[in-house]
C-alpha cells in the first residue's frame, strides 16, 4: 500500500469522525480497493475481494458502507446502463470522468483525460450561459484485446 493511500484514508476516516461515525474496518477496505481499482466496481465485486481477505462481509453491512460513502461523497456511484451499480472514489481533479466500456468482455476502464471534453464544456456553457457542474458521458465499444 502506498503512502499516498494512507494520506487518503486517514483524511476519510478524520472526514467522517467529525460527522459521527466510527472508524471502520471494512469501510477502509473497501476504500483501499475502491482506490487501487482501475475500473468502477459494483458491490458484488467488492464481496469477492473482501472475501479473500477474511473480513466475512455480510452484505448488508457493505451496502450500509457504500451508503454512508455515497452521502459523505467520497464515493460516487457509476451507472453504465447494464443495471448495475458500480461505485469509484470521487478524487476532485477525477470528478466528472467519461468511461470506456468493452462491449464484448465488459472491462471497463476510467478515462483520465478529460482535455477536449472540458473545451466542449466551454462551449456549452459560453454558447447557452449555462454553469456545468456534472455529465455523464460514456462511451461504449471494442477494447483493445476485443478489436484484434
Ligand atoms: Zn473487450
Ligand atoms: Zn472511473
Amino acid at each position: 500500500m502506498s503512502s499516498a493511500t494512507l494520506i487518503k484514508i486517514e483524511q476519510i476516516n478524520s472526514q467522517l469522525k467529525a460527522k459521527g461515525y466510527r472508524k471502520s474496518k471494512l469501510r477502509e477496505s473497501i476504500i483501499s480497493h475502491l482506490q487501487h481499482g482501475k475500473a468502477p466496481l459494483s458491490a458484488l465485486e467488492l464481496m469477492d475481494k473482501l472475501l479473500l481477505e477474511d473480513l466475512n462481509p455480510n452484505k448488508t453491512s457493505v451496502y450500509r458502507e457504500l451508503e454512508t460513502l455515497t452521502n459523505e461523497h467520497i464515493i460516487r456511484e457509476v451507472s453504465l446502463m447494464d443495471g448495475k451499480k458500480r461505485y469509484e472514489l470521487l478524487i476532485a481533479d477525477r470528478d466528472a470522468h467519461s468511461h470506456l466500456v468493452c462491449t464484448e468482455c465488459g472491462s471497463i476502464e476510467c478515462l483520465e483525460i478529460d482535455d477536449g471534453l472540458h473545451k466542449v464544456e466551454n462551449t456549452i456553457s459560453n454558447k447557452h450561459g449555462f454553469k456545468i457542474h456534472n455529465r455523464i458521458l460514456e462511451f461504449f465499444g471494442l477494447c483493445l484485446n476485443c478489436s484484434k
